[in-house]
């Protein structure tokens, strides 16, 4: 095995295999929750972590290292954690790192869960938030306080794909001594490594575009050894370990990854171009648009535009509703990063519990779809899209 030379589309089909005395040629599923041992010395030493192997598997398993080496080989990482859903890698991270005291600073455009884990669950914990623009790094380093831990974001950002530069953060981050992570989720490896631009860490919702097909949840940490090995330590204690059956599944969603990314992508970038031409269109949100106020940064940081796209309808709150209950083809659904193609109202649902001040001050408006773009034809969804904008008054 040459693993370390491999590039990225065989990294996804190969990386983290390892046969067992059968010589599967598929992934093994390990669904077992302890490993037994030969005496009670190998217990003893696998347990004080002397000998490494497995032991109980919220500890470790061996399905859950093949996805673990497979994704921190694309996200070229020294080591992988994997946790039950994107959210519990976000808690294992800050909790594995912050204690009482510690500050984050990180976007005010960031997903509506990681928002309330900060405010309510964090804040009861002592650790505290502020909240700057994402695009704006002297936000960034004006908020930073002697009790700054960690830099959090998330780019391209839900709904409006608006992006931070990576590297510039990083060297605010670095100067200060704070730790830089990045929610990937948007982007996956496929196209963005912000390890590469000087992130510290990765957080994963593997339920996205890694498994790409809608099955499950779980989530991942990718980073240096040294920081990945604090957040296994709070995981094998608080326990939201990812099942062998979902890693199984993430298994086969990272074999696909590069194509369903590429292709998702290519037909995103098609309708966002339909979209921006549309009479009924008041604007577009894509990075992928030279229209983007930030393209040239999404030139540099990303491989291409992603597969979400966000678009103003002309009107409000009435005509955004028309264009979705005109859908027959797209999935009415917040979810996104699957091969079936989701159509949401921020303004009603992800972003629904904010106040409309903090909304509009978000740049969410009550006209603005997304949509998470699939693999069907793009003539098909621009056509379910055109019912419900024909009905727009012009
Ligand atoms: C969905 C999502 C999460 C949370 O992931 P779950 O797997 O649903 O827990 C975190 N960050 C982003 C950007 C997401 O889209």
């Amino acid at each position: 095995m040459t693993a370390a030379a491999w590039q990225l589309p065989t990294l996804a089909v190969r990386a983290g295999q390892e046969r067992s005395q059968f010589g599967e040629h598929g992934e093994a599923l390990y669904l077992t929750s302890s490993f037994v041992f030969e005496n009670a010395a190998q217990a003893a030493r696998r347990f004080s972590g002397e000998e490494a192997g497995n032991v109980y598997s919220r500890f470790s398993n061996p399905t859950v290292s093949a996805f673990e080496q497979r994704l921190a080989a694309l996200e070229g990482a020294e080591a992988c954690v994997a946790t039950a859903s994107g959210m519990s890698a976000i808690m294992a991270l800050v909790l594995a790192h912050l204690k009482q005291g510690d500050h984050i600073v990180t976007a005010n455009s960031l997903f509506g869960a990681t928002v309330q884990l900060f405010n309510n669950i964090l804040t009861r914990c002592g650790i505290t938030v502020s909240y700057v623009p994402l695009n704006d790094p002297a936000a960034w380093e004006a908020a930073i306080t002697p009790q700054t831990r960690l830099f959090f974001l998330e780019t391209p950002s839900n709904p409006l794909t608006e992006l931070a530069d990576i590297a510039a953060l990083s060297a605010i981050a670095k100067a200060h001594d704070i730790l830089l992570a990045v929610d990937n989720c948007f982007c996956t490896p496929i196209l963005q490594r912000p390890l590469a631009l000087g992130a510290d860490l990765v957080v994963h919702s593997a339920t996205k575009y890694i498994d790409g097909q809608g099955r499950v949840l779980g989530g991942a940490v990718c980073g240096p050894k040294h920081l990945t090995d604090e957040v296994f330590k709070y995981l094998r204690t608080a326990g939201p370990t990812l099942s062998a059956f979902n890693a199984w599944v993430l298994l086969k969603g990272l074999e696909t990854l590069q194509l369903r990314m590429h292709a998702q992508s290519a037909a995103a970038l098609e309708l966002a171009q339909w979209l921006q031409a549309h009479p009924k269109v008041a604007r577009v949100h894509y990075p992928g648009l030279p229209s983007h106020p930030q393209h040239a940064l999404a030139q540099r940081q990303q491989a291409s535009g992603g597969a979400v796209v966000s678009f103003e309808v002309r009107g409000a709150r009435e005509e955004a509703w028309t264009v979705v209950d005109q859908c027959r083809l797209l999935s009415i659904t917040a979810n996104l990063g699957d091969t079936k193609t989701t159509i949401t109202h921020p303004a009603s649902t992800t972003h629904g519990r904010i106040s409309a001040e903090a909304r509009a001050a978000a740049g969410i408006s009550e006209g603005l779809l997304r949509v998470a773009v699939g693999l069907e034809a793009v003539a098909d969804l621009q056509a379910d899209l055109d019912r419900g904008l024909a009905l727009i008054p012009a």
